[in-house]
Order: C-alpha cells, then sequence, then structure tokens
C-alpha cells in the first residue's frame, strides 16, 4: 500500500452504500470495481451459453486469478452447483487442500451469496468477500429465494473474514433484469 492510498473506514465505505464489516484502501475498492464490473459481463456471457444468471472468480493475495466459475445448476441438475460453489471447488481442487486459509484468497462474485454460499465460503478458508448486487435486489428481480442469513456479515467478521458488497449493482441489476426479461429459468424447489 503506498502513502497515496486512503484506508476507508467501515462508516466512509457506508457513505458509499457500500456494505462493509472492515476497512478497505482505496485502491482495494478501485479493484474491485473493475473486476466487479467484468464480472458482470461475464455473468451476461454465462447466461447466453446456458448458464445460471450468477458468476464467480477466485483471486490470491497477489492479484492472480485462479478460478472462474458460473451458475450451472440447470446444465448440471444439482441444486448445489452456485457460482460460488463451484468456484471453490475449483480452488480446492487446484491447491489440492480443503483449507485455503495459508492462501489468503479473496472470491468475487455478481451477487451476495445465498445462505448455502454463505456456509461453503466460511468452510473454504476463503479470507475476502466481495459481491455487488444484495439479496434483496436478487429477490426482487429474479424471485430467487436467496434463504435465511442471520447477520452474516457480522458473523464473517467474528471469523476473520471481510466482506464488502452492493459494490458496481447497477450493472449487475441490469444483468439479471435481462435474465428474467428473456423468459429463463428460475430454479427453486416447488413448495
Ligand atoms: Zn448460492
Amino acid at each position: 500500500m503506498n502513502k497515496e492510498d486512503k484506508m476507508l473506514s467501515v462508516a466512509e465505505l457506508e457513505q458509499k452504500n457500500i456494505i462493509a464489516n472492515s476497512p478497505l484502501s482505496e485502491a482495494d475498492l478501485h479493484k474491485a470495481e473493475q473486476i466487479l464490473l467484468n464480472i458482470h459481463d461475464k455473468t451476461a456471457e454465462g447466461i447466453k451459453k446456458g448458464k445460471g444468471p450468477f458468476y464467480a472468480e477466485i483471486y490470491d493475495a497477489e492479484g492472480n486469478l485462479v478460478v472462474a466459475a458460473s451458475n450451472s445448476v440447470v446444465e448440471d441438475n444439482c441444486a448445489l452447483y452456485h457460482a460460488e460453489v463451484n468456484t471453490l471447488r475449483l480452488a480446492h481442487q487446484k491447491f489440492g487442500e480443503y483449507d485455503l486459509s495459508k492462501h489468503n484468497l479473496t472470491i468475487y462474485v455478481n451477487a451476495e451469496p445465498c445462505v448455502m454460499c454463505t456456509g461453503a465460503i466460511m468452510w473454504s478458508g476463503v479470507k475476502t468477500v466481495f459481491y455487488s448486487v444484495p439479496s434483496k435486489d436478487v429477490e426482487q428481480i429474479t424471485g430467487f429465494d436467496e434463504g435465511y442469513k442471520p447477520d452474516w456479515v457480522n458473523e464473517f467478521k467474528k471469523r476473520g473474514i471481510k466482506v464488502y458488497g452492493n459494490i458496481e449493482s447497477a450493472k449487475g441489476c441490469q444483468v439479471l433484469e435481462d435474465y428474467v426479461k428473456e423468459g429463463n429459468k428460475i430454479y427453486k424447489p416447488e413448495r
């Protein structure tokens, strides 16, 4: 971090409407904005290929892309294959380790992780989460059920996992709105 790189407090991040449980440098925020904007494009590309409307990337501590994956629930006929679960599985395979903690990895995803994916991230050892569209907007736009997540951002803080959300979400909402407009599948179990 150079001298010019100001650290933003949680309060300062909240003033920018960012959900945060830890401070963040301006440079890291700028990097996250660029990555999430690109992730929205990748999400849209995936939708055209029959993937679900969610896409995630995992980066190492040096900022190199390690693995990336879309949601493949419909394609693979498995309710568990959310974008985050798919990228985490690839990362575990790549490193050959069930605990990824020592690699200081960061996951970026186009939408707030659901009840399953918050659990999966917690157990993976990934250290930082950046997401774009908050669950309330995902649910409002798409009708997907994101599940019950009591205070997960603070629960992650207690476990040393940094979380930053609602970053570049306007473009992310647009991708989800297009997904719905094009008549794509909103998959959830029958109740
Ligand atoms: Zn999920």
